[in-house]
């Protein structure tokens, strides 16, 4: 095996779309129902892919709303975005585009390495973003689009072998699920 690689994911969306529950469910597989507002967060994880191993350093963000600056660190040698918004929440998905704004016009980009990410799935019934928008939105940004709840435990997996596609690879191959 060859040395450890390092990437840096940054986490971002509106608060409470369940940011910090994604990651706890992904590194340490556990969920709480409580509500205790992130201020910033690193959490690591070691993971081998393909025979290389990859150390994420997943930064968990506070939050960001309209108004909100983003923190350079949130933009600095970062290889993945994660933008995520709530499917019951539409402010959320609305959030989506202002904070992909901030973050272009911060580092001069055109396009972001990125993912969006649908969180919440089990709240079906209180669903306010439909599936069709979401990858509509997805195909406008050229960055997959997944579906996941960190409370029921859906596609949490499929998630984060999503982060790895465009981090060891490089090259984007667009999925929905
Ligand atoms: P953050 O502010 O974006 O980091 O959000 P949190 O991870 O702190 O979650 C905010 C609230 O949403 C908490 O009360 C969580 O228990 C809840 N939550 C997080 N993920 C899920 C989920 O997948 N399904 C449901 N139903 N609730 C969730």
């Amino acid at each position: 095996m060859e040395y450890e690689k390092i990437r840096k994911l940054v986490v971002l969306g509106h608060r409470g779309v369940g940011k910090t529950s994604l990651i706890l469910r992904y590194t340490e597989n556990t969920f709480v129902d409580n509500y205790y507002p992130t201020i910033e967060d690193i959490h690591t994880k070691t993971i081998v892919y393909h025979n290389n191993q990859y150390k994420f350093s997943i930064v968990d963000t506070a939050g960001q709303d309209e108004f909100s600056m983003l923190n350079p660190q949130y933009t600095i040698g970062v290889d993945l975005y994660v933008i995520v918004f709530s499917v019951a929440s539409n402010v959320s998905f609305e959030m989506v585009t202002s904070i992909r704004d901030k973050i272009l016009d911060q580092t001069g980009l055109e396009s972001l390495p990125m993912v969006l990410v649908g969180s919440k799935s089990d709240l079906d019934y209180a669903r306010q973003v439909s599936k069709e928008d979401a990858v509509a939105l997805a195909k406008v940004f050229n960055c997959n689009y997944i579906e996941c709840s960190a409370k029921a435990e859906v596609n949490i997996g499929k998630f984060f072998s999503l982060l790895l596609l465009p981090i060891s690879v490089f090259s984007l191959q667009l999925t929905y699920w």
